[in-house]
């Protein structure tokens, strides 16, 4: 196709992009022309014009279910059906105002899950909000990173491993180029690309000229031109989101959903065996049995517990968010609070990434570097003085194969001095800035760094049109990829003990080293791995530091008093890692064992889970290793969670118990698999995240804890006076009442329950320990006892002295409420005793509760319609005062129960 060049530009540039379905059969000169593009990019000006044509390069979020849906959807409950069948009964019976009240809690208690629900859907819609992606693009002439959702047809864009491709490009330049596009084809297998156009009938997955919105580099780079983007890509075409944040479900919400039915067939069960005794021994009334069923029933289910725990699921992983770390799979909350092992990177994670060239050898001379951060002032100095570039020939070539052999770019605003680009290669930057060494060369072909191979190579041809190879990379990969070493401008043959001396000492000092050779490239014009097999010519090292993060080495110490161990996984030198391991913390000794790379790949996989456990250092590692070490350890029983950033980690993330994605320099690769991605890449905010996953666990066991006996009070009351042959204590409408009440109010207080007091000095929860645990199971039956106990007593209390059954009635309803309340405070703390001033401060939620609790109780007790609806009396100050005195007691006896508890180690 021809480009019509009489119409607007832009608007052109949209009608085109519809041709773009055939990109994939034209050359690269044919569709830069359609798109009005040039392979140097776009304008900012032009690229904003574009924008409000095309729209923003995104897809439509995935419908929610509607407002309606969802809400009807809260009717689909146990308790609701028994609800609706026990209005109806009382309808039959003629009790109007009974069916209007259940009817009425059927509707409120649907509104109260409704509203849970969407507050829980509300706090995962605005994490996944936080996953933006984006896209180095080619604008005014100048690489730059911008939001993926504003790419237009025309824009250059640059991609590399790991990197989720964010629009559909027609390919322009590639390198090595493999992409995995099972996303759109089902094929697995990366496929390789190229930038020779192909057949206009060929398929998706044979259209190697083109790669794919939300398809993944697995290796290589390549530079292409948006064709299309947003619903006009071939995936939005097919209308699926690939990387979703999961739903509210969790195997824990699961779980209790199950509990939580199983326990409703037995009370069924229950209710049909109490309405037998009743009418065989008792002969209650036929009338009064129904309404004692039904009391029953909507007593002992607990209702409320499944919203309970998706709340505080939901708000924790809101929580964690705002503490920069933002979850992607709910589950791994849950794994959080049982981790053992925490598998680290080394680079960026535990060590600051703000590297500075520190020292430089050559064969002949040991400099020293001075100057800090990546400002390019100081000097290269030999022997205190600043050494002349004219003087050193060696240094001079080093310097400009570590500036050619490099992609970075540094930046200053505000005399602060920044790097667009990798660390590593800044550092290298600002030492070439130091040197004031210029590299005029052009650039003609590189093999991009990769950890697998842990090197790079360029291809340059200098203004003379010599061409060169130049390689930088770890110094062990690149000796034994070297014949001779530069030494004072001539070859000579290499002396291996001297470089690894060199290198010995320089990594012992905790400094990253890396190395550089070349090798003279004749005529070609390309560069494959093959050609740095062998005879490079070794030219020097230079060390880098990278100081460690302060706050990472207060979370290691925090992690080993919490029970967990902290291991460093990282592609760097033996040496080096060793050295920053011990400056922090995570091994000591003069002789840690550290593995290597080396090591793993002969060891067996048996012999490998016998000293995983004491190993703390991995160095040379490559990503596939770190797999090894994850299957090892969880065979030994660890709970692993594992950080990851290059597109080989997202296996071992996978595989992990929790999978950790770095946010900033990882890729989408690995943020897709993994459950946790750390929007600032720091081992520290792992550490709070597993403080957090505790606190979570922790509150959700109390929320357990507190409500179960909510309801075995209500139906123990229920089932003695049925068994006994007494006037109920309780009606059913009052029942709903209190279960209603401290439903939304006293539960929900938990969910706010700050951490406890040492929760880092315990040991992990063993993961297969159950929510609820026997030790909780007496505590639920004692509660359940005591409130039970004290609601009969003060029922028989007030019929004794002559109350009205309606008084004796509300004032049991009344210490029901007022039990849970006293009870709420022990609840706060589960491993420390409630019985200290602590027990009243830190969290405002419980006063707001408990003062809601109690107004809602003076409605009910004194207004004289909720009266006449719930069957209730004004009772005395006597009646709030016995009241009073059984909740303190009740507490008391609780915290007793929970001392002895804690003695024996619970
Ligand atoms: P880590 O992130 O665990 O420190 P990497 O996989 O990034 O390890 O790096 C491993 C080794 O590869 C480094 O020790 C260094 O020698 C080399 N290396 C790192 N970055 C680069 C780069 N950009 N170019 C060449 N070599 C590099
Ligand atoms: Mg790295």
């Amino acid at each position: 196709m021809t480009p019509r060049r009489n119409a607007v530009p832009a608007q052109q540039a949209v009608e085109d992009a519809e041709f773009a379905g055939l990109a994939h059969a034209r050359s690269r000169a044919d569709i830069l022309a359609a798109l009005h593009a040039t392979a140097d990019g776009l304008t900012t000006a032009d690229a904003a014009d574009r924008l409000t044509n095309t729209g923003p390069n995104r897809l439509p979020a995935p419908p929610h279910r509607s407002p309606l849906v969802r809400f009807l959807a809260q009717f689909n409950n146990v308790l609701i059906y028994i609800l609706i069948a026990a209005a109806v009964l009382k309808a039959i019976l003629g009790s109007w105002v009974d069916a209007a009240v259940i009817g009425a809690a059927a509707i409120i208690n649907s509104v109260v899950g409704y509203l849970q629900e969407g507050k829980a859907e509300k706090a995962l819609d605005s994490i996944r909000d936080m996953l933006s992606v984006s896209a180095r693009v080619l604008r005014d002439g100048q690489w730059v990173d911008v939001d993926a959702e504003k790419l237009v047809p025309g824009d250059v864009v640059r991609i590399g491993s790991g990197d989720r491709i964010p629009a559909d490009l027609r390919l322009l330049e590639v390198n090595n180029l493999r992409v995995e596009e099972s996303a759109l084809t089902g094929e697995s297998v990366p496929a390789a690309k190229s930038v020779t156009h192909v057949e206009s009938d060929a398929g998706l997955g044979d259209r190697t000229s083109m790669v794919y919105s939300g398809t993944i580099v697995a290796a290589g780079t390549g530079v292409g031109v948006v064709t299309a983007t947003g619903t006009a890509t071939e995936i939005g075409r097919i209308q699926t989101l690939i990387s979703e944040v999961e739903g509210i479900d969790t195997p824990l919400t699961r779980k209790l959903a199950q509990f939580g039915r199983q326990l409703s067939v037995l009370i069924l069960g229950m209710a049909a065996v109490m309405l037998v005794i009743g009418r065989l021994i008792h002969q209650f009334s036929i009338e009064d049995l129904i309404s004692a069923a039904i009391g029953f029933a909507v007593a002992a289910i607990p209702e409320g517990l499944p919203a309970v725990v998706t709340v505080t699921l939901a708000l924790g992983v809101q929580q964690m968010a705002r503490r920069n770390a933002i979850t992607r799979k709910l589950p791994a909350v849950e794994a959080l609070g049982s981790v053992t092992v925490i598998c680290s990177d080394k680079t960026g994670t535990l060590t600051q990434n703000e590297m500075t060239v520190r020292t430089v050898v050559t064969a002949r001379h040991h400099y020293a570097v001075t100057g800090a951060g990546y400002a390019p002032h100081g000097d290269i100095e030999l022997d205190g003085a600043p050494a002349d570039l004219g003087d050193h020939p060696d240094l001079t070539v080093l310097v400009v194969a570590m500036a050619l052999c490099n992609d970075s770019r540094l930046t200053e605003t505000d005399g602060h001095w920044r790097v667009v680009g990798e660390p590593t290669e800044g550092a290298l930057r600002a030492l070439a800035h130091k040197a004031s060494v210029e590299a005029p060369m052009r650039r003609l072909a590189e093999i991009p760094f990769e950890s697998a191979h842990k090197f790079m190579v360029t291809l340059d041809e200098a203004s003379d049109g010599h061409r060169w190879l130049h390689v930088k990379g770890a110094p062990d990969r690149l000796l034994e990829r070297s014949g001779t070493q530069l030494r004072s401008g001539v070859a000579e043959p290499l002396d291996r003990d001297f470089w690894h001396a060199r290198v010995e000492e320089l990594s012992a000092q905790g400094l990253r080293v890396l190395a550089a050779a070349r090798r003279p490239a004749g005529t070609a014009d390309g560069v494959d791995p093959s050609d740095v097999d062998a005879g490079l010519e070794f030219v020097g090292i230079v060390g880098i530091v990278d100081p460690p993060r302060p706050e990472a080495v207060a979370a290691i110490a925090n992690c080993h008093s919490a029970g967990i161990r902290v291991k460093m996984i990282t592609g760097d030198h033996v040496g080096t890692a060793t050295a920053i391991a011990r400056e922090m913390g995570i091994v000591e000794g003069p002789k840690p064992t550290a593995l290597t790379g080396a090591d793993l790949q002969s060891m067996s996989q048996p012999r490998l889970r016998e000293v995983v456990g004491k190993v703390d250092v991995f160095a040379r590692t490559s990503p596939e290793h770190k797999l090894r070490i994850v299957s090892a350890l969880q065979a030994e029983g660890d709970v692993v969670a594992m950080t990851g950033d290059g597109v080989n980690d997202a296996p071992a993330l996978t595989r992990a118990d929790i999978g950790v994605a770095m946010g900033v320099k990882g890729t989408e690769a690995t943020k897709e698999a993994a459950g946790i991605v750390l929007a600032d890449d720091n081992f520290a905010t792992i550490e709070r995240a597993v403080e957090e996953g505790r606190r979570i666990y922790d509150n959700i066991r109390k929320s357990v804890l507190f409500l179960l006996p909510t309801n075995g009070s209500q139906a123990l009351v229920i089932l003695v006076a049925v068994l006994f042959g007494f006037a109920l204590p309780l009606q059913p409408v009052q029942i709903l009442w209190v279960n209603l009440v401290t439903g939304v109010t006293l539960a929900l207080a938990l969910v706010f329950e700050k951490a406890e007091d040492g929760l880092m000095n315990r040991p992990p929860r063993p993961a297969d320990q159950p929510v609820v645990r026997l030790v909780d199971v007496s505590m639920i039956a004692l509660v359940s006892v005591l409130v039970a106990g004290a609601a009969l007593a003060i029922f028989f209390i007030a019929q004794a002295h002559g109350q009205p059954l309606a008084v004796a009635q509300t004032a049991a309803v009344n210490m029901l409420a007022m039990g849970q309340l006293a009870y709420l405070f022990n609840c706060r703390f589960v491993s420390t005793t409630s019985l200290r001033p602590a027990a009243l401060r830190g969290n405002p939620w419980v006063w707001r509760m408990a003062g809601a609790l109690l107004v809602l109780q003076l409605v009910f007790i004194y207004v004289p319609f909720m009266n006449s609806w719930f069957h209730t009396a004004p009772i005395t100050v006597l009646g709030w005062a016995v009241a009073l005195g059984f909740s303190v007691v009740i507490f008391l006896v609780v915290e007793a129960a929970k001392a002895v508890g804690l003695r024996l180690g619970y």
